[in-house]
This record gives structure tokens, sequence and C-alpha cells, in this order.
């Protein structure tokens, strides 16, 4: 045997995963695509990611949290949803829970740099986690005894577990048979950091504009001009995005400032602009014989709520809890039970919202005037009704969810 567990993918949730394991007894192959040097200075993607506070706790266990530094974490305090050109607003704010903000905004990029260092100084440390870089899982089986990999330059792999960590188009997971209901939002979604005149005072913005879906993160203050700096995310047909990637720098600031409808002053851009296609993917069953995803692998939600990497933390708490306990009762870490047990708990935990986000995602594009109707009086039902604030408030959070404080995995 190679190792006990196999992980496709060091991609955030794959090198979180392996850090969660390791020192624990249990050695791990974690096999990548991209190349090391790619994955020791991983380039700007243009995602800023909401972590909610269980995230953060997550993160602060794993030690990822210490490798950042403090100007790289900008404070969500408060989140405002709009509608259209509508005057009232759904203000979720850190009141409601028992932090002075809601949620903290780092970059994709420099998390995945500090899982890898993280990763590094454990293999150092404990030596029980192999990493093979610049190469793709070519071939995959699982029986009842052991699970079988084999890479694309041939290299051969035994281990008592797989798991795909391997992005929402996981290949590992198709290899597995495991079929996946996929949305297709026929939008695209652009992102990049910007400078703007007026202050976002660390309010983030969802803007379900007519013909346009807006968001604004809010960032600490541009570190050499000291300048308001926010992540800007634009979501329009491809064809929208396509010209907006496209535009001269100074034609692209001048349009995003007319699509804010001037509400934050002259706006620079900073950084470079992303494209990504807007696809949910939620697979039938998160588990098989000898086989789990996590990540992304298990659930692809729409960006627009932030879930995505907080719900493959989530993932990754549950799944390595299970595994651990497993192992410390002497009982094979591929075993069904254990498996099961992570299948349902992470279901449990992700489906509702999974399909929430897509229904409100399918209502809030709508542009019919029935559907504007809807979104404004469901907006204001909101607005009035304190409930639906708190439970909010707790999802942007990431209170309610299982959580042990001392060492979560
Ligand atoms: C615009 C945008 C904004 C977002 N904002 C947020 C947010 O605010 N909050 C939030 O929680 N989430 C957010 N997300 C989601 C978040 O980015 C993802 O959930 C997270 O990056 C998924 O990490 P992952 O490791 O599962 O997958 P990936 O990041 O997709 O990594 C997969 C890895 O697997 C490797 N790989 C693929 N195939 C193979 C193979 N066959 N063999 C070996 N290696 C392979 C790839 O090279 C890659 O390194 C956002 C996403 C987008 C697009």
């Amino acid at each position: 045997m190679d190792a006990d567990i196999i992980i496709v993918g060091a991609g955030p949730s794959g090198l979180c995963l392996a850090q969660s394991l390791s020192g624990q007894g249990i050695s791990v192959v974690l096999v990548e695509a991209q190349t090391q040097s790619s994955l020791a200075q991983p380039e700007f993607d243009g995602r800023e990611i909401a972590l909610t506070q269980h995230s953060v706790a997550l993160l602060k266990d794993l030690g990822l949290w210490s490798q950042l530094a403090a100007q790289d974490l900008s404070p969500l305090r408060d989140a405002k949803i709009m509608n259209g050109l509508s005057p009232c607003n759904l203000l979720i704010s850190h009141k409601w829970g028992s932090h002075p903000e809601l949620g903290w905004l780092v970059s994709n990029h420099l998390i995945r740099k500090a899982a890898y260092d993280c990763v590094l100084a454990s293999q150092n440390k404990n030596g029980d986690i192999q990493l093979i870089s610049g190469q793709r899982v070519a071939r995959l089986s699982t029986q009842a005894e052991q699970v079988e990999v084999t890479l694309d330059n041939g290299t051969h792999l035994t281990a008592r577990l797989v798991v795909s960590a391997d992005s929402r188009f996981s290949s590992t997971r198709r290899m597995m048979g495991i079929p996946a209901q996929m949305h297709d939002f026929g939008k695209n979604m652009l992102v990049c950091c910007m400078s703007h005149e007026q202050p976002h005072d660390h309010v983030a913005w969802e803007w379900f504009d007519f013909g346009q879906t807006l968001a604004l993160l809010p960032m600490n203050p541009d570190p050499t001009t000291g300048m308001n700096r926010s992540s800007v995310v634009i979501t329009l047909p491809s064809e929208g995005i396509d010209q907006l990637m496209q535009a001269e720098v100074a034609d692209f600031e001048i349009q995003v400032r007319q699509r804010f409808h001037d509400r934050l002053g002259s706006m620079h851009l900073l950084s470079t602009r992303h494209n990504y296609p807007l696809v949910g993917v939620y697979p039938e069953r998160l588990t098989a014989l000898r086989y789990a995803a996590v990540g992304d692998a298990a659930v692809g939600m729409h960006p627009v709520t932030a879930h995505g990497f907080n719900f493959g933390l989530l993932g990754i708490e549950a799944l390595s809890k299970g595994l651990l306990q497993a192992h410390q009762a002497g009982h094979d870490v591929g075993n069904a039970r254990t498996l099961a047990h992570y299948n349902r708990q992470h279901q449990m935990a992700t489906r509702p919202l999974y399909l929430l986000t897509r229904w409100l995602t399918d209502l809030y594009t709508h542009e019919s005037v029935p559907g504007k109707l809807l979104r404004e009086t469901l907006l204001r039902v909101a607005q009035n009704w304190s409930p639906i604030k708190k439970a909010i408030a707790r999802s942007l959070t990431g209170n309610g969810h299982l959580h042990q404080r001392g060492r979560l995995f």
C-alpha cells in the first residue's frame, strides 16, 4: 500500500484535507495536475473569498490563518442586498452575530499559498504527506480491499481510500460513475480589484440590478495609495462579459462606473480581469466504495452566496473527523460506515442552500414584470422580519454548524 489515502487535487480543499490529517498516523498521497512552482506561488485569480467565522476558526486550527498577513484580511462588517433602483435595501448586520464582523475576505491565491506552505511544513515535520505535482489521474478503480490509481506518467498507486478534490467538473468523480446534476446559469462572472472614490465602510453589496447583477466586496485600502479598494463582481450573459474583458482599461473603468450608477464615484482597475462561467454542480452522492468527494467536487455552488469554500471546509471537517475516529478505533479508513455518515451529514448541510441559491438566483435575474414584483416583495418582507435577517446572518457567519472548540480535526 503506497498510502492510506490518495487525495486528487491540491487546490484549497485538497491541501486543507491533507493538512487536517497530518500528524495523526494516517499517510496521504496528494496528486496535483499543476506544477510545484504554480502551487508554491499561485497567481492572483480575481477571487476574494468571503469566509464565515466558522471557516476562520477551522483555518486557525489548521495553522493557515497565522500564515496570512493582517493587511490581507479584510473584515466584512455588514452585507447589503439591493434590488434594481428600489430604495428598499436588505441590510444584514454583524450585530445579529457575536463578532464585530460577519466574516473576512481573503484572496483565493493567498489561501492556496498559505495552505501549500502549511502542507510543506507538515510534510517536513511529520513525513506523512507525499505530494506528486504535474500529474493527472489517468485511471481509477476501487475494490473491496483497496483503491488503484494510475497517473499520466504510468505511476501506479494503491491506498485504502481515494478522495476527489479536483474541482466541480471532477474527472475522478466521473471515473467512479457518479452522476451529477449540473445547472448552467447561462451567465458569466467577471471579477477584478478596483479602487473607488466613495468609501465602502466594509459593507458588501449584492445588487440584483435589472439586466445585470453586481457585487462589491470591501477590501482594506490600497497599501500604496491608501485608496478605497474593493473586489468588483459583474454577472452578465457571456457576450457582455467578453466585451468587458476586452475593453481598453479607461473604457472599462467608465463602463463599470456607469454600471454602478456612479454610486462609488470614479473607479480604477488595479488588477487583471478574470472570467468565470456560472455552473452549479451537485453529485447524486458524495461517496462510493472506498471513495469520497470534497470541496467543489462535492458541492459546486453558485458564488452569489459565497458558500463554496466555506462548504468545502465544512465537508473537510466532517470527513476528517470520521476518518480520524475510524483510524483511532483501529478500523480501515475506507470503511463504508464512516463514508456513509459523511455522505449523509454533508448532503444535509449543503443541499438545502444549494437548491435555495439556484431558486433565488433564477428569481433575482428574472426580468419579467411579475418576477420583478416578487423580488421586491420578498426583499421588503425580509427587511421587515428579523428572523429572516437573523437566519441570513447565521448563514453568513457560519454559526449553527457543529464546532467543538479546541482541536477540530
Ligand atoms: C468568482 C468566484 C467567487 C467565489 N467566491 C467565494 C466566496 O466568497 N466564498 C467561498 O466560500 N467560496 C467562493 N468561491 C468558491 C471557491 O473559490 C471554491 O469553492 C474553491 O476554490 C474550491 O476549491 P477546490 O480545492 O475544491 O477546487 P479547485 O480550486 O477547483 O481546485 C482543484 C484542484 O484540482 C486540480 N485537478 C483537477 N483535475 C485534476 C486531476 N485529474 N488530477 C490531479 N489534479 C487535478 C486542479 O489543478 C486544482 O488545483 C468563489 C468561486 C468563484 C468562481
